[in-house]
């Protein structure tokens, strides 16, 4: 039997909840940690920053909170170069391409190798990971939600969906991300392929 690190209750399989390698009731985890709203880091409380509507963030993305996503020093990948690559062709050869890469939370390394795989894409769309969780594997912004329901009902009806905040939002949790990369790739494509998907200028985040 397992127990809380802090008030050493003893924990059902069903009710562990971990940070930073130990494990905790769901009480003790909730007086002492938050997650991010952004990318669903495991935050503890007092490292833990407040925007004025009460929403808890990490401090990277306090500080990227108003930069749509953008680091202040943006490490650049095979895809962005590939990007970069193809805009320039279209430009010389007078052709307009709106096709873009998926923006993603770069400290994940499987994120990249998930953003490596598709390439390019019709409308953007921001994916982070999110932690492994019992109540649910993936997290769809509203204006997705749908597509994102009825792709997982055809391809695998066990993975619970979350709806989550602003617009053009995927989170996908640390197992799906490792061991399910064909399924999550697939999602992906199907959902950027979609033409009424709002621009991230147009919606409030
Ligand atoms: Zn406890
Ligand atoms: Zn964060």
């Amino acid at each position: 039997m397992s127990r809380c690190s802090i008030c050493e209750c003893e924990l059902d399989r069903h009710e562990i909840r971990t940070a930073f390698d130990d494990i905790y009731c769901d009480e003790c985890f909730h007086e002492n940690f938050n997650y991010c709203q952004r990318c669903d880091e495991v935050i503890s409380r007092d490292r833990t920053l407040w925007d004025s509507d009460g929403n808890s963030y990490c401090s990277e993305c306090y500080e990227n909170l108003h930069d749509d996503d953008s680091p202040n020093n943006p490490p650049v990948y095979d895809s962005d170069r590939k990007l970069i690559l193809e805009l320039s062709r279209g430009w010389l050869s007078g052709k307009c391409n709106h096709k873009t890469l998926i923006k993603i939370n770069t400290k994940d390394f499987l994120l990249q190798k998930i953003r490596d795989k598709i390439g390019l894409v019709e409308s953007s769309l921001y994916i982070f990971g999110l932690q492994d969780r019992e109540e649910y594997q993936i997290s769809a912004s509203p204006n997705i939600i749908d597509q994102v329901r009825e792709f997982i009902l055809l391809n695998n009806n066990e993975l619970k969906v979350i709806e989550g905040i602003g617009c053009n939002r995927l989170g996908i949790s640390y197992t799906l991300r490792k061991d399910n990369l064909d399924l999550v790739v697939n999602l992906i494509k199907q959902i950027t392929k979609v033409k009424e998907l709002i621009g991230g200028e147009l919606c409030a985040v």
